[in-house]
């Protein structure tokens, strides 16, 4: 099947209150190695009220063309005008490729593209590459609870489109003096087709937490803390840190945590610079979403837990004793 009309890897730069997501300028980073791949532009889409910050650094992070599109109605985000808005992108230029963050708005914009145009989309992508003899994207996921690794092909249809979890690949290096050619269009969503307003956005964890993808440093707690009162052990070593609590879903499970602290498959990815996994044995399931960051730090009292496989530094000992005699140390400092 010839898909010669389809050119270029688009990514969708998704904005909240007009700044550019993290996971969007992470994505340009594959998708140039993709552009690459197949021989074809690197393409940011941004879409808003005001996109000013985001083209620059759409930009910076790499786009050959950025595709603009501005309206009050895109203040906030919308299946329907986001969609309306992606879909006559698509009708004008015939995108080979869509990569979008696997954020709560961008599964719903991924999926409503997809099946508008009736295309294929691979959710939850943690490794992208391309078959060069065909052209097809190889898109890989977890599947089976993370037990395997499913590479899963889009070969009939284009647009070919992936969702990928925000933290799951590293953005690219920043290239201040990128000259994209930046594309304006006029395309507007009419009120009346717009069925879904943001009324309100309430934060989920308070003013001076630092949000899990954005922490460079993680002090994780599992079912090894035993009780939600003993996180404030983890507090105390995250504080001294500047970094923030993250936990396995055995401690959601418990109550100990929100889920919005939960990292691995059904939780966050993260890639922090450190990352300390306390009382967590290492379920791949929860492997599977901290195993790109930069140190990882085990303290568990069972010598054979398998994430004494993934660490870099293993401390076989009792967390009580190990985690504040850790935060002992680093305040003498
Ligand atoms: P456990 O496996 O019970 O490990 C507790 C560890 O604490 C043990 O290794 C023990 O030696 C150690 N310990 C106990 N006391 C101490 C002490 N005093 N000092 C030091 N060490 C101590 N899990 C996730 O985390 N994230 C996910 O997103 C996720 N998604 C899942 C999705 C599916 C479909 C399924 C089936 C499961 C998922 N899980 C997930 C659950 C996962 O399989 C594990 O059950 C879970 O990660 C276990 O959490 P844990 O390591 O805290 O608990």
């Amino acid at each position: 099947m010839s898909f010669e009309t389809w050119k270029d890897v688009w990514v969708f730069v998704e904005c909240f209150k007009d700044q550019p997501k993290s996971v969007g300028l992470e994505l340009l980073g594959q998708g140039r190695k993709l552009a690459e791949g197949l021989k074809q532009d690197l393409c940011a889409v941004v879409i808003g009220k005001d996109t000013k910050e985001a083209v620059k650094a759409a930009g910076e992070y790499g786009a050959d063309k950025i595709y603009v599109v501005e309206g009050e109605e895109y203040e906030d985000y919308s299946a329907d005008a986001y969609g309306n808005v992606f879909l006559k992108l698509c009708e004008l230029y015939h995108p080979n490729t869509i990569l979008v963050g696997a954020t709560v708005n961008g599964r719903d914009l991924g999926s409503k593209i997809a099946v508008s145009l009736r295309t294929g989309l691979t959710a939850d992508c943690t490794a992208l590459s391309v078959d060069e003899e065909t052209g097809n994207v190889v898109w890989e996921r977890p599947a089976f609870g993370g037990n395997l690794y499913a590479q899963i092909l889009c070969s009939e249809t284009r647009p070919q489109m992936g969702t990928c979890r925000p933290g799951a690949f590293k953005k690219p290096e920043k290239n201040p003096d990128n000259e994209p050619v930046v594309i304006r269009r006029e395309i507007r969503t009419p009120d009346e087709e717009i069925r879904t307003k943001v009324i309100d956005f309430i934060k989920a964890c308070d003013d001076n937490d630092i949000r899990l993808d954005e922490a460079e440093i993680i002090v994780s707690g599992g079912r090894g803390m035993k009780s939600a009162e003993n996180f404030v052990l983890l507090k105390e070593l995250a504080d001294v840190l500047n970094g923030t609590v993250g936990c396995s879903r055995a401690a959601v499970d418990a109550g100990w945590m929100p889920q919005t602290k939960q990292v691995g498959q059904t939780g966050a990815t993260v890639s922090p610079k450190i990352y300390f996994a306390c009382g967590i044995s290492g379920a791949v399931q929860h492997v599977a979403g901290m195993s790109e960051s930069g140190t990882i730090i085990a303290i568990n009292k069972d010598e054979t837990a398998p994430i004494f496989e993934v660490a870099d530094y293993c401390i076989v000992g009792d967390l009580f004793e190990v985690v504040p005699a850790l935060v002992k140390e680093l305040k003498a400092r």
